[in-house]
């Protein structure tokens, strides 16, 4: 059976770093003709609670750092590192479907802000787990939660 990787919080609940509910009830009936494997990075991965403070992408010397926005600490190397070794434990993975505009699930549209303290967006970037997860795996297909209607057509179901 092949294997769909899925943003924890689609389907179970709470997860979020404001403990809002985000699951698509249908995802699962979607999904039916696959095996299911979930994670929530930022949870399951970096041990952060719910609800938690944001995590912030900032402009620095040309790149990007994932800060944690009340302590600033700088979290971008450790998130690849944990979403590296979580992939290369993972097994065979076949499409996912991730949560738009987290940065680290976000397919290219998390927001990245002037500074940890300003609320102004000046771009957008891919989730840092994302990212890792389409260098493990250049070939599935990766679609966000705002595109589901594509799913049976993306990863061809037989529904
Ligand atoms: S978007 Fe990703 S990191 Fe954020 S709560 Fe959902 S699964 Fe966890």
């Amino acid at each position: 059976m092949k294997r769909i990787l899925v943003s924890k919080c689609l389907l179970e609940h709470p997860f979020r770093y404001d403990a809002r509910d985000v699951r698509i009830p249908e995802l699962r009936t979607l999904l039916k003709d696959f095996e299911i494997v979930t994670v929530c990075p930022e949870v399951e991965l970096l041990g952060l609670p719910v609800p938690r403070p944001r995590l912030k992408f900032v402009p620095d010397k040309g790149t990007l750092k994932l800060l944690k926005e009340d302590t600033k600490e700088d979290i971008t190397q450790l998130l690849e590192e944990k979403s590296r070794e979580f992939l290369e434990k993972v097994g065979e993975i076949h499409g996912a479907v991730l949560k738009s505009k987290s940065p680290s699930c976000g397919l290219g549209d998390a927001k990245v802000y002037r500074c940890v303290e300003c609320e102004e967006s000046i771009g957008k970037a891919w989730g840092i787990f994302a990212k890792e997860l389409r260098k493990k795996f250049p070939n599935i297909p990766i679609i966000s939660e705002k595109d589901i209607d594509l799913l049976p057509q993306v990863f061809k179901t037989k529904s």
